[in-house]
């Protein structure tokens, strides 16, 4: 593996690169399935004991095949915003990156901005694509129609489509499984989804033409990490349900931020809140790779989409409303012909001093993340090459012993294999 942070954004395909086992053992792996895109039938995305969708192997890989996956890989690459971006941005901030414009606002369509997981900024600005000829399709999620705890990837050909998958799918979501046949469709499209599921994308553009020719767009939200589906699976057994009876599985929306609501094929309704859905925090169930996020807010977006509550949890229920980051010239076009169509509503412009506020976790795990690296590098493990995202930068805003503790911390769960997983495995 390379070096914890350089500045360059081109790296050569490595020469010793990590097998399928290595990078999800070693806590890598987000399950965003572009490694299963790339390789075909000899990789099986699965469901693990733990929850986790994890690509299995079906036969040993070649070296070519997976040198190109390393380079591809969340887990194994991520690279910053390209150099030219951060010097043309009208403001760069050393934790958020490069930003055009920063406002509060959300989805003009009332109906949108309901169902929406925060303000429906997000489908607000796909369904505005398709209306507007800039895309044919919106690739993102939506939850599964057999399995409605599950998420599958979608996508979108009409606003209604672009509806359905409104809302926040917490649990695991291979957005990129089939990204490969994406492509082969030769038309232009649009990618919401999470800040690493772009930065993949972002990595094959380095490999692949037919990226940067047809994904038009991708539009990010912050993220404060995907969590097992056993977080879910706990939901069912407290109210002493089963997966297959569910017909409905919604983790908020409808609402900002609405209800986590299970319903059952024989009509039964089940709801907790989002407080109580996420009050324990040792059961939140995040996975491995998004404890040592270097990008978990979309500094390789067009435009990335917040949550506007004051340190990243709602009051009660609160009014419909994102914090929107309009990172590139880009995003910028689109942001100012959405809100010129109608299609979003400003509500103020913000700043970086109040989404440091309202996303504090964010700071926190920007200025964390490169003596977490540095931890679990001192203790042997591989760590993925992080270009371009100035985290020693970050790591520089802490005090040294801030930085000491984060890095032991790291190295001492490495070591205990904590940072870790089992081998892929279907349940
Ligand atoms: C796992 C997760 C963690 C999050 N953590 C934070 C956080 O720490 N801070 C914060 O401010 N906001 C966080 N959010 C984002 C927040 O919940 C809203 O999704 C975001 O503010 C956009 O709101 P919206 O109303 O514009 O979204 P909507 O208009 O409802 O659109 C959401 C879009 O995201 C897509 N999507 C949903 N879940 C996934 C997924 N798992 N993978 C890929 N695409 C998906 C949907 O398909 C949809 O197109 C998180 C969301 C998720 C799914
Ligand atoms: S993060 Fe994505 S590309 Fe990397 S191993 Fe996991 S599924 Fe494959
Ligand atoms: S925290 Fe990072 S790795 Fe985890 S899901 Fe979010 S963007 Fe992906």
């Amino acid at each position: 593996m390379g070096p914890i942070e350089t500045s360059c954004s081109q790296a050569p395909l490595a020469a010793d690169p990590l097998t399928l086992g290595e990078i999800v053992e070693n806590g890598l792996c987000i399950g965003c399935g572009l490694c299963r895109s790339m390789a075909g039938r000899d990789v099986e995305m699965v469901m693990t004991p733990e929850g986790r969708e994890r690509p299995m192997a079906l036969r040993a890989l070649d070296k070519p095949t997976l040198a190109r996956i390393n380079a591809v890989c969340p887990g194994t690459r991520i690279a910053g915003p390209p150099p030219a971006q951060m010097n043309d941005a009208t403001l760069t901030d050393t934790v958020w990156g490069p930003v055009e414009r920063l406002v509060l606002g959300r989805a003009a369509d009332p109906m949108v901005r309901f169902v929406g997981s925060g303000g429906g900024t997000q489908t607000a600005l796909g369904q505005f694509l398709l209306s507007s000829g800039r895309v044919k399709f919106v690739l993102h999620v939506a939850a599964s129609q057999s399995m409605p705890m599950r998420t599958e990837r979608q996508l979108s050909f009409d606003a209604a489509s672009v509806l359905e998958g409104a809302g926040s799918r917490y649990g695991p979501a291979a957005t990129l499984v089939d990204f490969n046949d994406v492509l082969d469709r030769g038309e232009p499209f649009a990618l919401i989804a999470k800040p690493c599921d772009i930065t993949a994308v972002r990595n094959l553009a380095r490999l692949d033409p037919r990226v940067d020719e047809r994904m038009r767009y991708a539009l990010a939200f912050v993220c404060g990490g995907a969590s097992d589906l056993t977080k879910s699976e706990q939901v069912l057994h407290r109210f002493g349900l089963r997966e297959d009876e569910l017909s409905l599985f919604r983790y908020r929306g409808h609402g900002n931020p609405g209800l986590n609501r299970i319903e059952t094929e024989d009509g039964r309704a089940f709801e907790i809140s989002y407080r109580q859905l996420w009050e324990d925090e040792d059961k939140w169930m995040i996975q491995p790779r998004c404890k040592i996020c270097p990008d978990a807010i979309g500094h390789v977006a067009d435009i990335a989409v917040s949550d506007a509550w004051l340190n990243g949890g709602p009051a009660v229920e609160d009014e419909p409303l994102n914090g929107i980051i309009v990172r590139t010239k880009r995003g910028l076009e689109l942001f100012d012909a959405a809100v010129e169509a109608g299609a979003l509503e400003i509500k103020r412009e913000s700043n970086i001093a109040e989404i440091s506020e309202l996303q504090s976790h964010q700071v926190r795990k920007r200025r964390a993340v490169w003596a977490r690296l540095t931890g679990m590098a001192i203790a042997g493990k591989p760590v993925p090459s992080v270009t371009g995202l100035a985290l020693r930068d970050c790591a520089a805003q802490n005090s040294p012993a801030e930085n000491l503790a984060e890095g032991r911390g790291a190295r001492d769960r490495a070591r205990r294999g904590r940072l870790g997983e089992p081998p892929a495995m279907p349940r």
